[in-house]
């Protein structure tokens, strides 16, 4: 997932096809799941249930669909009237609703459920509530349970759900219960919409009505209904693409819900086209026979940004930013399509199975969202969306945002992943608490893939891991760890010391070591520090339309000068500073003698000081026209996606 800029916040929702693995009844025969186990475990069977009971993921499969009913027909009252019905139900069969999907953030889907009710059998049933998040129903069976209630949805963006009058939007997280000790049974779905509306969805079917194997993939397919503009193209693998790949053609779809003077849906069509290419391209593999882009370009309002599924992506841009092209809805769409591989089927296991309530394990979400974030700048720049000097340009951008977190001295790129679920509290996200895992596992991608191309002379580089991990794991249904991530590099750049690597610059606070890595690949990054007006002091208007100073910065020249909390500015420099104006305080220069007048109490004070200079470190990239021959196979490989297997034998 991204959020705006660099230093987005994260997560993501479950794997396309992944399984709960739960105590179960001994109804089911090795039915461990071919698509989804662990990674370091041979596969399992129903024999092994008495010594795992933990690991059995067996439970329903075959079992009578869960039914869901899902009728948006009164939009104005943003109130999603849901029917879930359960066949052969079993006495004190138990429902619950997630606390969290797609955001990293524990959010209370419960708290949007209201007025829930059961029948058994079309009679009336009682309910018991177990905890927050989890009802029994009656305690007989029933040959059909079935649950009403209404689900309150009225917030807009990839990451929440929405109906009003204009369009439906949902991540069904957060709308649809499962249940806990059968959520891998199939499901079916039917949509009710208002007059006119048109209803896409990620998920297979025909109408109105569609089907998921299980829980966790129903709610990996968001849902838009009404009024949406919808495109499609094929995307074609070249027929030189090695391995069994699932599908060599796959139909690439686009829904954008938008105002019509607010994009180019031929621009739009032709960004894609590229990036759908160079990605399929590089990974030699097209993993879904359909992938749907749903873009919205509000006006206002809303998260912007993107979220990732299995087949699809759910991405927000502002409409004025992409009236004005600003190549922002390109970087998500980059970054949310290489999560079709990285995250969605290349899966940590730390991440499975998704435990809905409590989250899970994110440590590795450096490799997942930052890996993801230099692949999507990768993919511009080698499907000509942007050219060398800008993709230099955002490098050293992110240099300059992680380098500005004094943070990074103690949180690691690990620890930040591990504690994304913080980042809902927003004093977590300030620069001096926390790092972003998507800046520095963006530039660590960029350094492993650069130091195992160096170590090899680009006999294979960060592109052949990323291919590994998808024919090695997520083709084989198989979960990876850093291990197995250590493994596979330990094959393809023996030179490379992964383990140092893993140690101190994913797991330790080390600064990294930027211009060696750049030097491999012949780039020179050089520093310029400059100095910005720092007056030293905070101030707002107060309720009369002055300005009165909030806070003082500790240490500042305004300080030691006498300056005070509350104090009431009324002249700068000799000049007024009436009551209501819109102009602030002048534009002073860092050095500047400056003086005050300022009320305080009864009285009036006179305050002189200099106004002080933060300094800002600013980073550019530049190619050394000196780089040897080694560099530049380094460099040429890394930016045009290529290696050379044959570099370096005799
Ligand atoms: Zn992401």
């Amino acid at each position: 997932m991204l959020e705006v800029g660099q230093t987005e916040k994260s997560a993501i929702s479950p794997g396309p096809r992944t399984q709960l693995r739960h105590p179960s009844s001994i109804r089911c025969r090795f039915c461990v799941p071919k698509a989804r186990r662990q990674s370091s475990l041979p596969p399992i069977g129903c024999l092994l249930l008495s010594i795992l009971p933990f690991f059995i993921p067996c439970a329903t499969r075959g079992a009578e669909p869960i039914r869901y009913v899902v009728n948006l027909t009164a939009p104005e009252t943003h109130l999603v009237q849901v029917t879930m019905s359960i066949p052969d139900a079993s006495p004190g069969t138990k429902i619950q609703i997630p606390a969290w999907n797609c955001l990293y953030q524990i959010r209370d889907f419960v708290k949007d459920v209201q007025d829930l009710k059961a029948d058994c059998d079309g009679q009336p049933a009682e309910l018991d509530r177990l905890d927050q998040n989890t009802w029994s129903g009656p305690r007989r069976t029933c040959g059909t349970l079935a649950f009403h209630y209404l689900a309150f949805e009225n917030t807009d963006g990839p990451f929440d759900s929405m109906l009003n009058s204009h369009h439906a939007f949902l991540n069904l997280a957060m709308v649809l219960f499962y249940l806990p000790l059968e959520r891998n049974r199939p499901v079916q779905v039917k949509f009710k919409v208002a007059m006119g509306w048109k209803l896409a969805s990620l998920l297979e079917g025909a109408g109105d009505e569609f089907r998921a194997a299980d829980y966790d993939q129903l709610v990996d397919s968001p849902v838009e209904a009404g009024h949406f503009q919808d495109f499609s193209y094929r995307q074609t693998l070249p027929d030189s693409a090695p391995g069994a790949v699932e599908s060599k053609s796959a139909t690439i779809r686009v829904i954008i819900d938008g105002d019509s003077g607010d994009y180019s849906s031929s621009h739009i069509l032709s960004s894609l086209e590229k990036i759908t290419a160079e990605e399929t391209s590089l990974m030699q593999d097209l993993p879904f026979s359909r992938y749907t882009f749903i873009l919205h370009f509000p006006r206002e309002g809303g998260s912007t940004g993107g979220m990732e599924h299995g087949n699809g992506a759910a991405i927000a841009v502002a409409a004025a930013d992409n009236r004005n092209s600003h190549g922002y809805l390109e970087s998500v769409a980059a970054h949310e399509l290489f999560h079709a591989w990285n995250v969605k089927r290349i899966r940590p296991q730390r991440l499975e199975p998704v435990d809905y309530i409590n989250g899970n394990d994110t440590r590795d979400l450096w490799f997942c969202e930052g890996v993801t974030n230099s692949y999507a700048q990768l993919t511009l720049l080698r499907s000509e969306l942007i050219d060398r000097d800008a993709f230099y340009r955002r490098l050293a951008s992110a240099i300059q945002i992680l380098q500005s977190h004094n943070s990074r001295g103690f949180q690691s790129a690990e620890t930040s992943g591990r504690e994304a679920w913080l980042e809902k509290y927003s004093d977590y996200n300030r620069s001096p608490r926390s790092i972003s895992y998507y800046n520095k596992g963006e530039l660590l991608g960029y350094l492993l893939d650069l130091g195992i191309r160096q170590a090899g002379r680009n006999r294979a580089g960060l592109d052949d891991v990323m291919r590994r991990l998808n024919q090695d794991f997520a083709r084989q249904g198989r979960f990876y760890t850093m291990n197995d991530l250590n493994a596979i590099i330990a094959q393809l750049a023996p030179a490379f010391d992964m383990n140092r690597f893993l140690a101190e610059d994913v797991r330790g606070t080390q600064e990294l070591n930027y211009s060696t890595y750049l030097e491999y690949a012949g780039l020179r990054l050089t520093t310029q520090a400059t100095g910005s007006p720092a007056q030293g002091f905070f101030a707002t208007r107060n309720a009369r339309g002055l300005l009165q100073v909030d806070s003082i910065d500790g240490g500042s020249d305004a300080e030691r000068a006498g300056l005070l909390p509350g104090d009431v500015l009324i002249k700068a420099d000799g000049n007024p500073l009436p009551a209501g104006s819109v102009a602030g305080l002048p534009p002073w220069r860092a050095g500047q003698a400056v003086e005050l007048q300022v009320r305080r109490g009864g009285g009036k004070h006179v305050v002189k000081f200099r106004v002080g200079a933060d300094q800002e470190i600013s980073y550019q990239i530049d190619e050394d026209p000196l780089a040897s021959r080694e560099q530049l196979r380094v460099r040429e490989g890394w930016l045009r996606g290529v290696t050379n297997p044959s570099a370096g034998k005799p």
